[in-house]
Parts: structure tokens; C-alpha cells; sequence
């Protein structure tokens, strides 16, 4: 018996909650049900689909590195794509090294292990709001206690901090016991929050004297998605690691922390690894998102598109009394509302648009970074029109 998408679907663990139709195509910032109906993709995988669906780019690199053959070598040998990914990725960035891995919880774990071994002590600071992953270390990052229940003991010595609380937090920086501090410059997850750059500084300058780690998690904010190739350039404040991982590899799994090469040095040879990690397909698709995005004709038009949405969300904030704040940066955007938000991500998408949430209240716009002004503008009034 041939398994129809309603038994397939059977099949699949029930640990997500998925609904709406079923999508067969994609095209652009469109999605394609299997009726035909095409969806404006507000949502682009969570931040994934940074070029949209089938972006030639992407199809190209793709068809490129099958040419060779190569889709899995395995880290026992040399291959150019990842070592030129690597490259790409420190030629534009503070890093002096790059490793590779899956997803964007595994570079965070990574990134704890890199701090740990680094530093010889073991405490993880993170914050109130912070969406870090859901393996052992990086659940115990994230504040997220439903995502938790169930599953303890986590991975000791990580602590949550009250975002903004400098008390607490120089408390709780210990030059004795903390490895590293962990945080996303923009909070995604956690209701999309904008991190003050005064307060990273602030981290910085904390980190440097308790010879602790600064990690910044750019799985989600990184790439383009706030109008530079990374957020940590707006605060002008630098890490010394820096994961990423969604839109790396135009879709497929990959994920990457950089570091300084004072860290790098603490680490050798079978410290760490992953099968799949930087193997040559994923590499060559990277290699062509990061040239694309990191083109500076590109960044600069996501930010005037940027600012674009940024002041229609305002006036519409402005006269939806639903709406109780609207916070973001460059294609990332959060509404915040007095209710719970996920009865109108289901208007919205009964209208065609494709929205998020970001915690319990929160209404997440993430669209693909080409995403054209003709799109945004038709996306904004059906979400105008879901909230009204
Ligand atoms: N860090 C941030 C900021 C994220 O937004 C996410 C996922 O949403 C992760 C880490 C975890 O990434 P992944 O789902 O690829 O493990």
C-alpha cells in the first residue's frame, strides 16, 4: 500500500505541532499547498530560507558539488568546500577559525565545550529569554521551563540570569568558576528582543577581566537577518565565539562556530567532532549563501527594506490596540500583544500569510531576505487585517 501524507504524517513522533496544509512546492517567498494555494512565507523555516525557495543560487550549488561526487568525505581527509567556507566566513568576521556541525544547538554545545576546555572551569552564564537549543547543555541555557519538564537532570553549572540585571550578573560572572557567557544579540525565540549594544560592552568589558568566554548565538540573528552579515557588527561589540547555523547552508543541515584563535589553541585533535560536520555538499552550498548575503548591495537593500517594515509595524502598532509593542531589527520583527498570539498566526494564515510565534504573546515576522517590497506590503495588510 502506497502511505498517503495523512498516513505518512502518522508515522512521524508527535513531538511538533504541525498544522495547515501540506506544502508540495515552493517558489520565491511563496510556499505551495497541495491544492495550489500559495502562502506568503513570513516564516521562511524559522529563519532558514534566507533566499527564498528555489533560488538559483542555491540550485546551482547544489547541481555543482553533485557534479563531484562528493556529498559525504568524512573529517579523516581534507576537502576544499569546507576549508574554503571556513575562509569566507573568517575573512569577515573577528574569527581566526571555524568549525562545523549540524545545527544550531549542536555549535552551541560546541561552543561550551571550545569555552570549557579553553578556560579549565565550567560555569555557563545565559539569560532570562534566551532560546540556546534543546540537547542536554544548551535546554539547561534556555529559559524555557515546559521544554525542560521532564527531562532533568540537564547539564550542571549553567545558570540563568535576569536579563539586565547588572547585580545579578556580576554576581553571578565568576573569574573562579565561569567558563562562558552565552547570549543572542538579538533574543529570538524569547519574543524578539534587540539586546542594548551598552550592555553587551558591558559583558565584554566583565568577560575580559574574570577571563571568561563571550559567546554570541547568532543561529538566528546572524547572516543578514538584522541588515549586516552579523548582528555583534551593530553593538560594535566583538565575541571570542559565534555560532551559526539556519540559513548557512540555503537549507540544508549545517551549522558553525567561530572563534578567536586564543581559543582554537586550547584545542586539538580529537577534542571534538561530528560525522557530518562541514562535509562537501553542505560546504559548497555555504560557500554561495555566504557570498550572496555578505554582498554589500545585498545588506544594504534588506535594510532599507528593513526600515521600511520597521515604520509600517509602528503605524500599525499605532492604531491596533491588540498590538502592545513592536520590537526588531532588520528583517526580524516581533508583535507583541495583549493576548495569546497563536489564534492569529492561524487568521493570518487562513488569509494567506505565513507568520510565527516567539513565546506565548508574541506574533514573529522572519521573511526570506529577498523578499521584495511588493511582498512585504501585501504580507503587512493581511497581518493589519488579522489583528484588527
Ligand atoms: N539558538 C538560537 C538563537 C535559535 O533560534 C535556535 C533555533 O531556533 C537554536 C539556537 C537551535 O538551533 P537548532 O534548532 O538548529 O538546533
Amino acid at each position: 500500500m502506497t502511505a498517503g501524507p495523512a498516513q505518512a504524517a502518522s508515522a512521524l513522533l508527535g513531538v511538533y505541532a504541525r498544522v495547515g496544509p501540506l506544502f508540495t512546492s515552493g517558489d520565491g517567498s511563496e510556499l505551495i499547498a497541495e491544492d495550489g494555494t500559495r502562502y506568503l512565507d513570513f516564516v521562511a523555516g524559522i529563519g532558514v530560507n534566507a533566499l527564498g525557495y528555489n533560488h538559483p543560487v542555491i540550485r546551482t550549488a547544489i547541481e555543482r558539488a553533485l557534479g563531484t561526487g562528493l556529498v559525504h568525505v568524512s573529517n579523516l581527509y581534507r576537502t576544499e568546500p569546507g576549508e574554503r567556507l571556513a575562509e569566507e566566513l573568517v575573512s569577515r568576521s573577528f574569527a581566526d577559525q571555524v568549525f562545523f556541525c549540524n545545527s544550531g544547538a549542536e555549535a552551541n554545545e560546541a561552543a561550551f565545550k571550545f569555552a570549557r576546555k579553553w578556560s579549565g572551569k565550567s560555569g555557563i552564564i545565559a539569560f532570562s529569554g534566551a532560546f540556546h537549543g534543546r540537547l542536554f547543555a544548551t535546554l539547561a541555557a534556555t529559559d524555557r521551563p515546559d521544554y525542560r519538564r521532564g527531562f532533568d537532570p540537564l547539564v550542571p553549572g549553567i545558570e540563568i540570569v535576569p536579563l539586565g540585571d547588572r547585580a545579578a550578573t556580576d554576581r553571578a560572572i565568576s573569574a573562579s568558576r565561569t567558563a562562558a557567557v552565552i547570549i543572542e544579540p538579538v533574543q529570538g525565540e524569547g519574543g524578539v528582543r534587540p539586546i542594548d549594544a551598552g550592555w553587551l560592552a558591558w559583558l565584554r568589558r566583565l568577560c575580559d577581566e574574570r577571563h571568561v568566554a563571550l559567546i554570541f548565538d547568532e543561529v538566528q540573528c546572524g547572516l543578514g537577518r538584522t541588515g549586516t552579515l552579523f548582528a555583534y557588527e551593530q553593538a560594535g561589540v566583538v565575541p571570542d565565539l559565534l555560532t551559526l547555523a539556519k540559513p548557512l547552508a540555503g537549507g540544508l543541515p549545517m551549522g558553525a562556530v567561530l572563534l578567536k584563535e586564543a581559543i582554537g589553541a586550547a584545542l586539538g585533535p580529537g577534542d571534538h567532532a561530528t560525522t557530518f560536520g562541514g562535509g562537501p555538499l553542505v560546504a559548497s552550498v555555504g560557500i554561495e549563501v555566504v557570498k550572496t548575503i555578505a554582498a554589500p548591495e545585498f545588506l544594504a537593500s534588506v535594510r532599507r527594506r528593513a526600515e521600511w517594515l520597521g515604520a509600517r509595524l509602528a503605524d500599525l502598532a499605532a492604531h491596533l490596540p491588540r498590538v502592545r509593542e513592536v520590537r526588531g531589527r532588520g528583517l526580524l520583527w516581533g508583535l507583541e500583544l495583549s493576548e495569546p498570539a497563536a489564534p492569529f498566526v492561524g487568521k493570518a494564515r487562513d488569509k494567506g500569510l505565513l507568520v510565527a510565534t516567539a513565546g506565548p504573546n508574541v506574533v514573529r515576522l522572519i521573511p526570506p531576505l529577498i523578499i521584495t517590497s511588493e511582498e512585504l506590503t501585501r504580507g503587512v495588510a493581511i497581518l493589519e487585517d488579522a489583528l484588527a
